[in-house]
């Protein structure tokens, strides 16, 4: 495009230049040029600010100060936009509580072995000690210390609870 343009301009002479019709497509697609770039600038703006902002409020600030103040706006709004994205700062929370929880020992451990287990487990999967006791009437977890079903309302009875595993970790690596 400038090498035509500058053909036309040796060609033409320097006065009718201006007003030559290259010219003026010249100028009209940089105008295009420039107000798609202005545009995507404000639609990238409005995408970034919903991953890393929850009030609508700022986000509209955001938006609307790429769109007053074109090219500098969206600058401004990357020196001063949260430095993460909304679902790194989740993600870190959740793993900041479970590190907590495994810390302060409340997550559950087979108390036999110290695998992770989930408080559904009927038996640690590593070491087979009995963890829960299966309720008769809906099978669903219970505390051994439990004298009712707090599911189903149902007595528990006088319970079995196995603390010996059911397999000797020796019997079962032998
Ligand atoms: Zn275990
Ligand atoms: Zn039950």
């Amino acid at each position: 495009m400038f090498f035509v343009v500058l053909q036309t301009s040796t060609s033409g002479g320097g006065g009718s230049f201006f007003s030559s019709p290259w010219w003026q497509f010249a100028s009209l697609m940089s105008w295009a040029l420039l107000i798609g770039l202005w545009l995507a600038l404000v639609f990238w703006t409005y995408k970034d600010a919903r991953r890393r902002m929850t009030g609508s409020l700022m986000i509209g600030i955001s938006v609307v100060t790429s769109l007053v103040f074109p090219y500098v706006g969206p600058l401004f709004y990357m020196i001063l936009r949260p430095p993460e994205y909304l679902e790194d700062v989740l993600e870190r929370d959740l793993e900041i509580r479970a590190k907590e929880l495994e810390i302060s020992g409340a997550a559950d451990r087979c108390p036999a072995c110290q695998t992770p287990a989930r408080d559904d487990f009927l038996i640690c999967p590593k070491c087979r000690r009995q963890l829960k006791l299966a309720c008769r009437k809906c099978d669903r977890p219970l505390d051994p210390a439990w004298r009712a079903c707090p599911y189903c309302a149902a007595e528990v009875k006088a319970p079995v609870a196995r603390t010996e595993p059911l397999i000797e970790e020796d019997e079962l690596f032998a």
